[in-house]
């Protein structure tokens, strides 16, 4: 464990994760389907071992739909129960109920045995920052009943969320930390905006981006932005800021301001469904 390193906000949060998990029998990991795996913690398994797993790849509507099938074949293979979601629109959210019910199948066949009935499921949502744990959880209540109070034994203060009569949800998401330690997971994570340009300049990020989508999505910059090719990602975005009448004080280009446009048209899907990272690699 590397408990010293995390910062006090992190410590913090896993201390809250190591309480609330204690309270429940079903994780709920969003991850972001872009990014199925730099997007998760891998700590979450040390902390949720015995109790049931699902995880959803939201963000689906960003990332490649034959990917995120690919991804859920990954994960479901692994042994979890896996959704893709959309939790912006509410697609897939629909199907949530009856994944979770299966999900906790084996638990609450075990609570049956031992004539424990009528116990509800409950689970919790976590994940990295930014991933969509609150819009999920706001997507999902929404078609729910109204929040339960609280109850005796449960510890004061936790709102739950009654999504049916068999299944509650803890109202707080728990936040997990990303893995900064590796490079490429770094890079990732900057580029759809988890890790906001913490790591580099905001040209420097964006010609990495140019550097990854002229290699895996060969043609996409050069009919979004109606530029040439070229094999250098600084001049590419200089052919953006061209295009896009980036300029300061008149005449000079404004790469930076070209860099700002890519990131967000890439985070915000306007370059079309794309994923950084596919199973096969790891
Ligand atoms: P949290 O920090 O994990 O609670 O993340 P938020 O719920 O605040 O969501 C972060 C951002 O992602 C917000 O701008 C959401 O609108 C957006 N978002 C969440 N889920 C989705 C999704 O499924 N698709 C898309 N396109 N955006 C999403």
């Amino acid at each position: 464990m590397h408990f010293q390193w995390y910062p006090g906000h992190m410590t913090k949060a896993r201390r809250m994760m190591q309480e609330n998990i204690k309270l429940i029998d079903l994780i709920i990991e969003l991850v972001d389907a872009r990014v199925p795996l730099s997007s998760r913690n891998p700590d979450i398994d040390e902390l949720g071992k015995n109790k049931a797993r699902l995880i959803l790849l939201n963000k689906a509507d960003l990332a490649e739909d034959r990917r995120n099938d690919e991804w859920m074949e990954y994960f479901k293979k692994q042994g979890y129960s896996v959704v893709k979601v959309n939790s912006k629109k509410g697609g897939g959210i629909k199907s949530i109920q009856s994944v979770i019910q299966e999900a906790c199948k084996e638990k609450m066949e075990h609570d049956r045995k031992r004539g424990i009935l009528n116990r509800p499921v409950r689970a919790m949502v976590v994940g990295i920052p930014n991933v969509g744990k609150s819009t999920f959880i706001n997507a999902l209540a929404g078609k729910a009943c109204a929040k339960t109070g609280n109850k005796p034994g449960v510890t004061k203060g936790k709102q739950w969320i009654r999504l049916n009569k068999n299944v509650e949800l803890l109202d707080t998401p728990g936040i997990l930390w990303p893995k900064f330690e590796d490079q490429t997971v770094g890079l990732r994570l900057a580029f759809i905006g988890s890790i906001k340009d913490e790591i580099l300049q905001t040209e420097e990020l964006a010609s990495e981006l140019v550097k990854f989508l002229n290699q895996s999505y060969p043609g996409v910059l050069e009919e979004k932005y109606t530029i040439e090719s070229s094999e250098d990602n600084y001049e590419v975005l200089r052919r953006i800021a061209e295009s896009r009448h980036c300029l300061v004080r008149g005449s000079e280009l404004d790469v930076e301001k070209a860099a700002a446009i890519l990131l967000d048209d890439f985070r915000n899907g306007r370059l079309g469904r794309l994923t950084l990272e596919l199973p096969e690699e790891n």
